[in-house]
C-alpha cells in the first residue's frame, strides 16, 4: 500500500513537472515570438442591426506557434499578462490594426472602426494614452477611427483611475466600449459617467435568449439602459436568425457573430464591407 502511495505520488509529481515545464516552454516561446513574427490579426466584423453595413471590425490576435499551430488568445493572454508581456504584445496589436485601418482609409475610403482589445494590465500602465496617441500619429490615423474595447470588469476596477484614462482617451478622438457588459458590477452612476459610445452585451446572455426568459429580460433591460444613455448597444457572438431577429427588435444598434461573419484575414474585410450579408 505504501509503495503505491508512493508511485502515485511520483506520477503525480511527474506530471505537474510536466506542465510546469510545458508553462515554462510557452513563456520562452512567447518572449520570442514578437521578435519572430508570429502574431497575427484577424479581424470580425460587426453590422449594423437594420441596414447590415459594416460598422466596425474587432482585431483579434493569434499566435501561430511554430510547432504547436495556432494557439488562440484564451491560452496565452493570461501568460502574457503574468509576465507583463502583454505590454509589448498590446503595443503590436494596436501598431498593426492602425496600420490596417489607415491601409483601409487610403485604399477604400473606409468609414468603419478598427476595434482592438485592452488588458486590464495594459490599462494600469501609467504611458498607454501617450503610447496610443503615438501610434495614432505614426500612421496618420484620425483618433475617431479607432475604438478601444474594456471590459466592464476592467473599467470597474479602479473607477477613478479608468476615468482619468477613459477621458483622455476621448478627448483624444478615440472611441470606448465597454466589453462583456453585464458580466462585471457596474454602478449606474459610474456607467452614466463612463465616457463610452458602445456597450457590447456579452455573449453568454445572447446565447441562451430564445430558451432562457432570464438572458432575454437582462438583455432587454440593459439595451433600454443603454439607449436612455445614448450608447450604441453591439450584441456579440449571434450565430442565429431568431437572436438576429430579437436583438433587432429590441433597438440593439449593431450586431457582431458568427451568422455574419468569424473573424477573418483583412483581405475578407474588404470583400464584407462591398457585399453586407446576413449569413
Ligand atoms: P472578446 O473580446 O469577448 O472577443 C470575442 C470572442 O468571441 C472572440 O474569441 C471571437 O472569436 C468569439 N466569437 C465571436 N463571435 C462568436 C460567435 O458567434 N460564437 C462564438 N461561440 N464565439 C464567437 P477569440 O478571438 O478566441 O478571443 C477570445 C478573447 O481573447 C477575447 O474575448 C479577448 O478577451 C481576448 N483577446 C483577443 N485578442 C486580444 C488582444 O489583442 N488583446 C487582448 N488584451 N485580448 C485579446
Ligand atoms: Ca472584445
Ligand atoms: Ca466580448
Ligand atoms: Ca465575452
Amino acid at each position: 500500500a505504501k509503495a503505491l502511495g508512493r508511485d502515485r505520488y511520483c506520477f503525480f509529481e511527474a506530471s505537474m513537472n510536466a506542465n510546469a515545464q510545458e508553462q515554462m516552454q510557452l513563456v520562452h516561446d512567447l518572449r520570442r515570438a514578437l521578435d519572430r513574427h508570429e502574431f497575427v490579426l484577424m479581424y470580425q466584423p460587426k453590422f449594423d442591426a437594420v441596414s447590415l453595413a459594416l460598422t466596425g471590425v474587432e482585431a483579434l490576435l493569434r499566435w501561430r506557434h511554430p510547432e504547436r499551430g495556432l494557439v488562440p488568445p484564451d491560452q496565452f493572454i493570461p501568460i502574457a499578462e503574468k509576465t507583463g508581456l502583454i505590454v509589448p504584445i498590446g503595443e503590436w496589436v494596436l501598431d498593426e490594426a492602425c496600420r490596417q485601418m489607415a491601409f483601409w482609409r487610403e485604399t477604400m475610403n473606409a468609414e468603419w472602426t478598427v476595434a482592438v482589445n485592452l488588458s486590464a494590465v495594459q490599462f494600469g500602465h501609467a504611458d498607454l494614452v501617450e503610447m496610443v496617441g503615438a501610434t495614432l500619429s505614426r500612421h496618420h490615423l484620425d483618433a475617431s477611427y479607432l475604438m478601444l474595447e474594456v471590459t466592464e470588469s476592467t473599467a470597474m476596477r479602479d473607477v477613478d483611475n479608468s476615468m482619468l484614462i477613459l477621458d483622455r482617451l476621448t478627448d483624444m478622438g478615440v472611441r470606448i466600449s465597454i466589453d462583456d457588459f453585464g458580466t462585471g458590477y457596474s454602478s449606474l452612476l459610474y456607467l452614466k459617467r463612463l465616457p463610452a459610445s458602445e456597450l457590447k452585451i456579452d455573449r453568454g446572455f445572447v446565447r441562451d435568449l430564445a430558451t432562457d426568459a432570464e438572458d432575454a429580460a437582462i438583455i432587454t433591460a440593459i439595451v433600454a439602459l443603454g439607449r436612455s444613455l445614448h450608447l450604441n448597444i453591439v450584441a456579440e457572438g449571434v450565430e442565429t436568425e431568431v437572436q438576429q431577429a430579437f436583438l433587432t427588435r429590441l433597438g440593439c444598434g449593431s450586431l457582431q457573430g458568427y451568422l455574419f461573419g468569424r473573424p477573418m484575414a483583412p483581405e475578407q474585410i474588404a470583400e464584407a464591407a462591398l457585399a453586407p450579408s446576413s449569413g
